[in-house]
């Protein structure tokens, strides 16, 4: 058993630290001030090649998981909210095209996705169906040359700065419940798309939008995967990001301990620091046990994803437990900022709003139970 980061993984996080800390940390503030991504940010981030996938002698591979769980905790760490906006884009928008879409999709998009120039976003959520994803009712009609798409999607993270979406939607109405969904990579500049950016309060400053489809004409090619597997492929996709959101939650939670920790060492009250009360001593060694036991899960999930193996306990394992000790300590350290936390500017704030947001995002908490427990019920 090796616990140890491969060498080459330690020598790109301390890269990516090196390129968060030039592109990244100088404009934070800015950022969530106007609630705004650059697009030129995630450019940079696709040409130097932290965007999840690479070329090789001419084809597109795919990065570890393990190296991807470790880059997103230390990007997360800074800000979830930026850390979601790459995570939508890498496991929510490119992977699946990379799984399940043609040669020629792949042809013509993977290679400016991977450079951050083409932008990708899963509309799935609708008002009346999130969880219970064989519920959507979006419509998917056939046409010659094509499907016209009807229907909107009400959660959309990424929706406003994206090209792309790969949206599901009911193609065979007929059909059984699990056969009844297809997957299509819709332009969003095409005719009869509408978007709407929705005026959140959690993982700032990437953006939540609601995509209205009226008529919409997508050509036959544009459907990804095989028709009547929209279903299969979309949870398919959740499950392969549940590994990275783990270490985005993960990273939430260590910001937020790291400022609290701080704070617990400096603020004096009653005479004392605050870390100097025994009390939140032990609070401090709780949650360092509790995180490093968080992140050990989300390395097992990846190194598993990376064997090969079927990973979809562990990611789920991972992806509850690391939502459990976000949501405990984002409060714990806005707790010790005391009055000061409940300012939206203030940056401790963020950590708790983000790990709420962790808690609905690749499935719920109650959905995590679910599948912990039908793969408990395989074995
Ligand atoms: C910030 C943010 C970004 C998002 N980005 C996207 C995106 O990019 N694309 C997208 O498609 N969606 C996105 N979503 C939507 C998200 O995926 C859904 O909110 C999530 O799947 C839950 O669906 P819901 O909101 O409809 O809640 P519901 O499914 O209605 O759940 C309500 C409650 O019921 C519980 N519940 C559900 N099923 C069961 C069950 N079987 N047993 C016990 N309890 C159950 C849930 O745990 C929850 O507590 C985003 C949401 C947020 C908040």
């Amino acid at each position: 058993m090796e616990f140890a980061i491969p060498e080459k993984v330690a020598i790109d996080l301390e890269q990516f630290k090196a390129f968060l800390k030039a592109n990244l940390e100088p404009h934070l503030a800015g950022w969530y001030k106007q609630e705004v991504i650059p697009p030129e940010f995630i450019q940079k981030m696709g040409h130097d090649g932290w965007l999840g996938f690479r070329q090789e002698n001419g084809r597109i591979v795919e990065q570890s998981a393990l190296r991807e769980a470790i880059l997103f905790e230390s990007l997360a760490k800074l800000s979830p909210g930026v850390a979601v906006a790459i995570l939508v884009h890498i496991s929510l928008g490119t992977a699946p095209l990379f799984l399940f879409g043609s040669d020629e999709l792949k042809q013509r998009y993977l290679p400016s996705a991977i450079k951050g120039e083409t932008l990708l976003c899963l509309g799935n959520t609708e008002h009346k169906a999130g969880s219970d994803v064989a519920s959507i009712s979006m419509q998917a009609e056939r046409v010659e040359g094509g499907w016209v798409l009807n229907g909107t999607k009400a959660y959309v993270s990424n929706g406003a700065i994206s090209d792309l979406a790969l949206v599901t939607a009911v193609s065979h109405p007929e059909a059984p419940r699990n056969n009844r969904l297809s997957m299509f990579l819709v332009d969003l500049s095409s005719r009869g798309v509408a978007r709407k950016k929705l005026n959140k309060q959690v993982w700032i400053p990437s953006d939540l939008t609601r995509l209205s489809f009226d008529n919409v004409f997508v050509h036959e090619e544009n459907l990804v995967g095989e028709p009547g597997r929209g279903l299969q492929q979309v949870l398919a996709t959740f499950t392969q990001s549940r590994i990275p959101i783990s270490a985005l939650t993960l990273g939430t939670a260590v910001g937020a301990f790291e400022m609290g920790l701080d704070r617990a060492k400096n603020r004096e009250i009653f005479g004392q620091k605050i870390a100097d009360f025994q009390a939140k001593s032990f609070e401090i060694a709780d949650f360092y046990a509790r995180i490093e036991a968080a992140r050990l899960m989300v390395w097992k999930a990846a190194w598993t994803r990376d064997q090969g193996k079927d990973f979809r306990l562990e990611a789920a394992m991972a992806k509850y437990l690391t939502v459990e000790i976000a949501r405990g300590v984002g409060l714990w350290a806005a707790d010790l900022f005391g009055a000061a936390s409940v300012m939206q500017d203030h940056p401790v704030h963020k950590y708790p709003m983000d790990a709420w947001a962790s808690s609905l995002g690749e499935g719920t908490q109650d959905v995590q139970k679910l599948v912990i427990f039908r793969e408990i019920m395989k074995k």
